[in-house]
């Protein structure tokens, strides 16, 4: 445990749910994982009572081994009752890979932002602009100029579709403005951007729960990145904005978060975000006394080896922390001869 997990409250100890099974972490609130094949090896899923069935939150991504982990959580968890919605809180492809197999299995709904639907969409179509070699002339011209690591990215083309092969193709909408109702309880919708287009927490005040997706996260910080399809996009500024969003909620809340385990402690995770990324600004500030390209930031945020799954959200994470200096008016933007954007103090 880090420093400042130290400073979290986990009630739930060390348990993790095994495979296919699942634990009570709230009335009507149960818990699962699904593995996946990244550093980053878990997600969390959760599975509400709704009535006479259950609603599902987050859906895994589309591998053999997600769906047999369902399986096993539909024949052992259920109680022989129905998933009846299928909510997806954004269009990452563990949490919306497999939602076109369960609501086709069960002949439910997904219910998303439109636009996490609409992206998810994009991407699982492979669109152009939205699909990984879009990513090649996007991360040339913020200085990632290595022809292997150029290579590797195009080589990524189907990565999203692979693990999303497919979204339904109708939706129920969520928006912030219209609370929804998960068996006996209410529940608001709280939208968060910067991590994802129009990312959706739930909170339920009777059960003192937050579902925080990736918004919120117990021992990582949010990847925050720009892409290509949303090149001048300040994804950092939009993520700040978002999390005070959180602060209003109690203290004592109940975090649910899609990596890491529940806890509590909500107010002191989001000011030790938001210290996070102040010291990357500082940093990403100190070097640009000097113009630098986002290719040049990334040794400096991230000091260790990273595979090209990791490079490419270490460019973007780079990128927009120079963006949001940009659009606070502390660094301006040059293109060099060589065609690169960098950016240098200075208005
Ligand atoms: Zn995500």
């Amino acid at each position: 445990m880090n420093p400042q997990e130290s400073e979290l409250h986990y009630p739930f100890g060390d348990s993790l749910p095994d495979t296919g099974c699942t634990i009570e972490v709230a009335t009507g609130v149960r818990w699962l994982r699904m593995g996946l094949p990244f550093a980053l090896n878990h997600i969390n899923l959760w599975l509400l009572e709704d009535g006479e069935g259950w609603t599902v939150i987050d859906c895994g991504i589309a591998t053999d081994e997600t769906r047999d982990a369902w399986e096993q959580v539909f024949a052992q968890e259920l109680r022989g009752r129905p998933i009846r919605r299928v909510i997806a809180t954004h269009c990452h492809p563990d949490h919306v890979g497999l939602s076109a197999w369960l609501c086709e299995r069960w002949n439910a709904p997904l219910q998303m932002t439109v636009g996490e639907y609409g992206l998810a969409r994009m991407m699982s179509a492979g669109l152009p602009g939205a699909d990984g070699p879009s990513m090649i002339p996007h991360f040339r011209s913020h200085g990632l100029t290595d022809p292997d690591k150029l290579a590797a990215l195009d080589g990524r083309k189907s990565y999203y579709p692979t693990l999303v092969p497919k979204v339904p193709e109708h939706f129920l909408r969520l928006e912030e403005r219209t609370p929804i109702k998960i068996g006996e309880h209410g529940w608001r919708v709280i939208t968060g951007f910067g991590h994802s287009p129009e990312h959706a927490a739930l909170y339920c005040d009777a059960l003192g729960v937050l579902i925080s997706g990736d918004m919120v996260l117990p021992r990582i910080s949010t990847n925050t990145s720009v892409f290509a399809i949303e090149p001048e996009a300040d994804a950092v500024g939009q993520y700040l904005s978002s999390l005070e969003k959180f602060l209003p909620l109690p203290e004592d809340t109940l975090v649910l978060p899609s990596h890491g385990k529940p806890f509590r402690g909500l107010h002191k995770r989001v000011a030790q975000l938001q210290a996070h990324h102040a010291e990357r600004l500082d940093e990403v500030r100190v070097a640009c006394a000097t113009p630098q390209s986002a290719a040049d930031i990334v040794p400096l945020m991230f000091k260790r080896e990273l595979d090209m799954h990791q490079l490419s959200f270490a460019m973007g994470e780079a990128l927009a922390h120079l963006h949001r200096l940009w659009y606070a008016g502390e660094l301006k933007r040059v293109e060099g001869n060589d065609g690169v954007l960098r950016f240098v103090l200075g208005n």
